[in-house]
């Protein structure tokens, strides 16, 4: 979704827009969409450069990282971001990355491309460890079997062959 700058002068900058569910995909992350994402946000111009400060707004869902269950997730975040032409990059030719410079993402000087951004704060914004639950037992390593439904036999079998190994150790 690109963000003409030109046509925000009117709005003092000011713009809110909404990416439909299918509007943006998250392929190497096993997160999709449930809501669309509602962007407000404010560009001010200052000479070469464009900050951009914001929030979005939106409902996700991701796999609980130990028993693979879909879990849903509330994403209420505030932004900001520096836009700077890609051009101006090219002529410093000495350049040495800072952390802020970390933060410039290069735009045309016309309008800002607003897809990667979003994705990002949505990524930044996850928990580090998503769980269904806090308790949430996982499933068993040997048979696959979610252990929140119940608990397989594979502990106890191991036991058994313990048990087993001992015996041959007696004879
Ligand atoms: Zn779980
Ligand atoms: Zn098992």
């Amino acid at each position: 979704m690109r963000i003409e700058l030109e046509k925000l002068e009117e709005s003092g900058g000011r713009f809110s827009r909404t990416y439909e569910i299918d509007q943006l995909a998250f392929d190497e992350l096993e997160l999709r969409l449930i809501e669309p994402v509602k962007v407000e946000a404010r560009i001010r111009r200052k000479t070469e450069e464009v900050e951009l400060r914001g929030k979005l707004r939106t409902k996700i869902a991701i796999l609980c990282g130990r028993c693979l269950k879909s879990v849903e997730l509330s994403i209420d975040v505030e932004f900001a971001e520096r836009f700077t032409p890609a051009v101006s990059w090219k002529h410093e030719e000495q350049h040495e990355l800072s952390e802020d410079d970390l933060n410039l993402a290069a735009f045309d000087g016309e309008a800002i491309e607003l897809d990667d951004l979003v994705r990002e704060e949505i990524i930044l914004a996850l928990p580090g460890h998503v769980l269904c639950d806090e308790t949430c037992k996982g499933l068993c390593p040997t048979c696959g079997a979610d252990l929140n439904a119940g608990s397989c036999d594979c502990a106890a079998k191991q036991i058994d062959s313990r048990w087993e190994k001992l015996k041959d150790l007696r004879f």
